[in-house]
Order: structure tokens, then C-alpha cells, then sequence
């Protein structure tokens, strides 16, 4: 079981529609997903009709209960979650104050790995760089970093990388690497979009993924009906932009590529 933080500080640049969407694509192909969502706001824990009412991650966090039974599963196949409710903002502050603090989420996570039930666990992660984050970030093996094709994309990505880097000298995950970068929300009918892509494409090459994923209307609907792209709209372009993203990611994870920062480390 290989675990994806999927981060950026910057809200509102796809990371919960990108959880969502790339976690049903890959169950679509028979891959097992856990996706965790750690973002109080619990978007992704709606999407998939989770409401929390045996517990949620903040019981796990705290270590009031085991994560194994915080799992739900959900209307679809081989897509399970643990959700997020409110309380977990309060966890911030009832982590911070654990020995070992920044480790708490990847300890409570480790015995999912032994069950062998799921291929994948994806976090999703909250807009800020808080307790939440680090934790995530200290439990993952990769990030997979969503970007919005606008004119400051790059703009507070230097400082993530620059926490990723604080956290593998920390120690606390010598060996977290960088999946991908992921060009959200592309709209090829405007000149600023395709200026973007190749720029970012420039500063960072293969490690970029291909597959562009699309602006429609259709992802704004989705959550709305209480369902991800994959189930709303099927044969729509972001359904399709999922699903390669999902052949790309595994193709990837097949090969091994995975990043330092800018740099290919292969393992
Ligand atoms: P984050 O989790 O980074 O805050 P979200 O995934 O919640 O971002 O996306 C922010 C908003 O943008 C949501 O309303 C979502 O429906 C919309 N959105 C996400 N991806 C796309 C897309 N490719 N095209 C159009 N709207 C999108
Ligand atoms: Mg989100």
C-alpha cells in the first residue's frame, strides 16, 4: 500500500476534485483506494457520502480509535474512505501537543498498511501549511501537487518544496518524493493557458504530468449531486482526463519514476 498526499497550500486549485476523481478512475480499473480526507472541511468525505457517524480521522488522529475502523466504504467498487468532520480543525491543536506531533497521522495510518485491502491511500489535504499538512506530508510515501493553469501558478510552490524538503531533513520521511505536478482547470480557448502549461513544463519537464485536466462546468455540478465526476458525467472530458491521468499515474508507479523536487530519483 503506497500512500499520496495530494498538496498544495493554495486553495481552490483541484486537490479534493483531483482526490476524488483519479481515486474513482483507478477503482474503475479495479485498483484498491482508501482516500483519507484530511481537510476539516470533509468536501471529499461528502462527495463519496461519508458523514462520520461511527467516527471519522479526527478519532483516529487522537487515537481514540483504530483508523481500520474509521474506514467506510462507498457507492463505489473498490473505493473506500475515511472521513473528515469539523472536529478535526480542533485536532491541530490536540496533535501539537503529542510527542512525536509531526509522525501522528503516519503512525496511525501504518497498521492500514498490513491489512492488505487497499492498493492506494489518498490524502487529501487541507490549504494551509499547518499541523495537518506536516502530518500528511510526514506519512506519505509521494505528493502529487495540483496546479490551476492561471498566471501565478507557480506562485507558493517554492515554499511547499521547501517544507517537503524541511520534512525529509527532519527525518521524519527521509524519503518522501514528488509524484507529479498536475495542470488543473486548463482552458486551451484562452492565451494565458497554454503560456502557463509550457512554463511550468520548462521550470519542471517530466516531471509534469501529460495528461492536462480540463476547465468544465461539469466538475462544479459533481459534488453538488453528491457524486464525483466519474458517476456525474461518465463519458465527459473529465471523466476522460481522470482516467488517462489514472493510466499515467500508474504507468509511472510501474516504472518507479518518482522526484526530488525538480530532479528524477528513480527507485
Ligand atoms: P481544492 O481542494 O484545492 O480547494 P477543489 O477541488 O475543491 O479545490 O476545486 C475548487 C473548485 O473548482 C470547486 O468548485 C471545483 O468544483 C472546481 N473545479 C475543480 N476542478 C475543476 C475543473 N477541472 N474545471 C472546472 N472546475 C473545477
Ligand atoms: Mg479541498
Amino acid at each position: 500500500m503506497k500512500i499520496i498526499a495530494v498538496a498544495n497550500q493554495k486553495g481552490g486549485v483541484g486537490k479534493t476534485t483531483t482526490t476524488l476523481s483519479l481515486s474513482a478512475a483507478l477503482a474503475e480499473k479495479g485498483v484498491r483506494v482508501l482516500l483519507v480526507d484530511v481537510d476539516p472541511q470533509g468536501n471529499a468525505s461528502s462527495a463519496l457520502g461519508a458523514s462520520g457517524e461511527k467516527g471519522s480521522l479526527y478519532h483516529a488522529l487522537i487515537g481514540e480509535k483504530p483508523a481500520a475502523e474509521m474506514v467506510y466504504s462507498t457507492r463505489i467498487e473498490n473505493l473506500w474512505t475515511i472521513p473528515a468532520t469539523l472536529d478535526l480543525a480542533g485536532a491541530e491543536v490536540e496533535v501539537a501537543r503529542m510527542e512525536g506531533h509531526l509522525t501522528q497521522l503516519r503512525r496511525v495510518l501504518s497498521p492500514l498498511k498490513d491489512l492488505g485491502l487497499y492498493d492506494y491511500l489518498f490524502l487529501d489535504c487541507p490549504p494551509s501549511l499547518g499541523i495537518l499538512m506536516s502530518n500528511a506530508l510526514s506519512a506519505a510515501d509521494e505528493i502529487l501537487v495540483p496546479i490551476q493553469c492561471e498566471y501565478y501558478a507557480l506562485e507558493g510552490l517554492g515554499l511547499l518544496m521547501q517544507v517537503t524538503e524541511q520534512i525529509r531533513a527532519s527525518g521524519a520521511n527521509p524519503d518522501l518524493s514528488l509524484c507529479g505536478l498536475l495542470m488543473t482547470m486548463y482552458d486551451g480557448r484562452t492565451n494565458l493557458n497554454p503560456a502557463v502549461v509550457k512554463e511550468v513544463r520548462n521550470h519542471f519537464q517530466e516531471v509534469v504530468f501529460d495528461t492536462l485536466i480540463p476547465r468544465t462546468v461539469r466538475f462544479a455540478e459533481a459534488p453538488s449531486h453528491g457524486r464525483t465526476i466519474i458517476e456525474h458525467d461518465p463519458a465527459g472530458q473529465g471523466a476522460e482526463a481522470y482516467r488517462a491521468l489514472a493510466g499515467e499515474f500508474l504507468e509511472r508507479q510501474k516504472k518507479g519514476v518518482a522526484f526530488v523536487s525538480g530532479a528524477t530519483a528513480h527507485h
